[in-house]
């Protein structure tokens, strides 16, 4: 009953109104497990880096009880780097460059003891890795994907093909847009779900989280934010929290969905309150259990009678 998560590595360079880093830790696969790993471990880790990447990162994820047997270290490879800028509106960034790197020729291989993984986490790259990674599963039990308006414009076949594979598909609000071509988000996420997905989580940048099943839908309340220094990592942050909380409880009924949803809104609201990975790294169950009933509250109302 392990985990499994794959994904981008990456150094990222980023600028806000506040401040701006070079080369700091990034990628899908890392917010997604150091997310996770404060409800599960160890996660089992795939991902790929070059020699550039620095031991310390590496000591960051073995302190988060991540399982490294599964990242591809390139000799003389450079790892993948991302840089992006955000304006005054925290919820739209202009992507820089990307540099693919040793992501480019990336064939992720599992270790014979990943295959037995009960739970993945398809972390944004593109949709014909996160096939491979699922065609080497030997019975996985919950998918959870994520993805990206890349590969919704670029490869939507592929991205369709893993859509009839996955439990749970986490994408913004203007993701499920473009995937559908339906302005309404009610509209557009019975056409996705109509696409494979048993569930369906639309985030709506700073203003909460959609969770839709079977006739039935969740809205997840906003944390009124004060602090947002850098919002980079805060869907995979997010991903995480929910799938480590799944996870964590092998319960997958609606009402523990909308616990997941609130869990994983509660690792994206630490993770952009400081720059890169900061603020997942050091947190405690208690600080995390403190601000999820600080959710509960904003959303808790008596009836007039
Ligand atoms: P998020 O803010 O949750 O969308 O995730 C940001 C992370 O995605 C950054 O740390 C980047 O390194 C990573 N990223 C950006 N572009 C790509 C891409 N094309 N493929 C995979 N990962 C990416």
């Amino acid at each position: 009953m392990s985990i499994l998560i794959v994904g981008s590595v990456g150094l990222d360079t980023v600028e806000t109104p506040f401040d701006k880093v070079e080369d700091a830790l990034g990628g899908s696969a890392t917010y997604l497990s150091l997310a996770a790993s404060y409800f599960t471990g160890p996660i089992n880790f795939v991902g790929v880096v070059g020699e550039d990447f620095s031991k310390d990162f590496i000591k960051l994820f073995e302190d988060h009880n991540v399982d490294l047997e599964g990242l591809q270290i390139v000799e003389g490879g450079k790892t993948f780097r991302w840089s992006g800028k955000y304006h005054y509106d925290l919820n739209n960034r202009d992507t820089l460059s990307t540099e693919l790197n040793v992501f480019e020729n990336f064939d992720p291989q599992l270790p014979e003891r990943y295959k037995k993984s009960s739970h993945v986490v398809l972390g944004n790259i593109q949709p014909e890795l996160q096939l491979k990674v699922l065609d080497q599963l030997e019975n996985p039990k919950f998918v959870v994907c994520d993805t990206m308006n890349l590969w919704i414009e670029k490869t939507k076949e592929k991205l369709l093909e893993v859509l009839k594979r996955v439990d749970v598909l986490i994408i913004n609000d203007s993701e499920a847009r473009l995937l559908t071509k339906e302005p309404n988000l009610i509209k557009a996420a019975a056409i996705i779900r109509d696409m494979g997905p048993k569930f369906l989580i639309i985030k709506k940048g700073e203003h909460g989280a959609l969770l839709f099943g079977d006739d039935t839908v969740f809205s997840a309340p906003a944390y009124p934010m004060e602090n947002i220094y850098d919002p980079t990592g805060a869907g995979d942050s997010f991903a995480g929290g929910f799938a480590g909380y799944i996870h964590k409880t092998s319960d997958f009924s609606f009402d523990n969905m909308k616990r997941a949803v609130i869990y994983g809104s509660t690792m994206a609201s630490f993770c952009v309150e400081k720059f890169s990975t900061q603020g997942l790294e050091e947190l405690s169950p208690l600080l995390i259990h403190s601000r999820f009933l600080e959710f509960r509250e904003l959303s808790k109302f008596e009836d007039d009678e």
